[in-house]
């Protein structure tokens, strides 16, 4: 019996190693991983460059604490600033650290100017930013939040879609907006663009902060190194996190100087955060990402991809609701039970992820070829024809 807790519904399947977009079992079969450890491999798996990166660092300095410089940190933090609208970079390990951490920020901001009851912090209902006690109050689904009473409080919540609910929700004790720029694990749902631009204008009218939870769809899942770079806008605070590491536990916060202006020396720390080896995992990333015609590569193979997908749901209406998605972060709302058609998929040797609303979520490394999106496609064809 396993000594897990038992939190997952986990799958009996194991791996004993992976290469780029492939996984082998320990019975010896391979897959075609599209889940990359829920868009975490960003290049996918054992990436030839991301192990020199780590090894050479390996060799020379793992840890050490805060207290000190870290060069390693200052050069992605550096790095993610001449990227973005951030002026600074803290690094956590993880992305409800990294989601916790921006909502003390717009906290702090508020605090440090004389309203420190203005610390509310407005979310849409059922998105997800995260596991801990905040930040499950934050996503305020049932399914989650269920049994974690007392309620962190802090938090007010609008349905998706509805920009009425959203205006109302403001008060003056309201200190930021926080949504997914993409809502991943509910289901791949993209904010459109014209909202995107809405929301920053209703944010600079009411003074408050926008802060836009890139922890998925960051990192060029999208197409573009922030999935916010599409609508034009420039968010406040972005939590980062899954694909930054490539692998490598990282969570980041990317902040611009008046949002910053709350946080002092004492107001927030990590021991292991922003780390020399995480660093260097991190550092490689984006070596790789910003090489010429990397993420424009993503663009046009997640564009051929979802086109592909579309005309299997043309052919399948009945099992195939709606292909979702931007970039590389691409969701199959399904008729059929997506439980189901998962373990469909995986029978065949491809690996997907459910998410909310009966989606299935295909997640490839971002550096996924057209070969094997075509093997991805021809087996997801497979398993709709199996369907009686
Ligand atoms: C995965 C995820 C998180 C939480 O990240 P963890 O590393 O599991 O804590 C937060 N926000 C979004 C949008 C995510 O997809």
């Amino acid at each position: 019996m396993s000594a897990i807790l038992k939190t997952y519904n986990r799958k009996k399947i194991s791996f004993k190693k992976g290469k780029g977009s492939f996984l082998f079992s320990t019975k010896g079969k391979k897959y075609l991983d599209f889940v990359q450890g829920i868009a975490v491999n960003c290049l996918g798996h054992s990436n030839n460059y991301l192990n020199k990166a780590i090894q050479k660092q390996s060799k020379k300095l793992w840890h050490v604490s805060n207290v000190f410089t870290i060069p390693e940190q200052e050069r992605l933090a550096k790095r993610l600033k001449q990227k973005s609208f951030a002026d600074y970079v803290t690094f956590q390990n993880s992305g409800a650290e990294a989601t916790e951490t921006a909502i003390k920020i717009a906290r702090r901001y508020f605090y440090s100017k004389g309203q420190p009851r203005k610390n509310r912090i407005l979310c849409i209902n059922n998105s997800f930013h995260g596991r801990t006690i905040a930040t499950i109050f934050a996503s305020n689904s049932k399914k989650m939040t269920e049994g974690f009473y007392p309620k962190a409080d802090g938090f007010d919540h609008f349905n998706f879609g509805d920009h009425k609910g959203l205006e109302k929700a403001i008060t003056s004790r309201t200190a930021a907006i926080m949504i997914e720029t993409i809502m991943g694990e509910g289901g791949i749902k993209v904010i459109p663009d014209y909202c995107l631009k809405g929301l920053r204008k209703l944010c600079n009218k009411k003074k408050i902060l926008l802060i836009l939870d890139e922890v998925q769809c960051g990192i060029g899942r999208s197409g573009k190194f922030f999935a916010f770079e599409h609508a034009k806008i420039k968010p406040d605070i972005v939590p980062i996190a899954k694909g930054i590491g490539g692998g490598f536990p990282i969570g980041a916060v990317l902040v611009n100087s008046k949002a910053a202006s709350g946080m002092k020396p004492g107001t927030h720390g990590s021991t292991f955060g922003g780390n020399p080896l995480a660093m260097s995992a991190g550092n490689a990333v984006m070596d790789i990402m910003f090489k010429k015609g990397f993420l424009s590569n993503v663009s046009k193979n997640g564009k051929y991809f979802i086109q592909e997908l579309r005309k299997i749901k043309n052919e399948y209406p009945k099992i195939i609701k709606e292909v979702r998605g931007k970039g590389l972060l691409i969701g199959l709302c399904l008729y059929v039970d997506h439980i189901k058609f998962i373990e469909n998929l995986l029978n065949n040797n491809l690996l997907t992820v459910r998410g909310a609303e009966n989606v299935v979520r295909l997640l490839p490394p971002l550096n996924v070829t057209k070969k094997e999106i075509n093997l991805g496609l021809k087996i997801i064809k497979k398993v709709c024809k199996n369907y009686k």
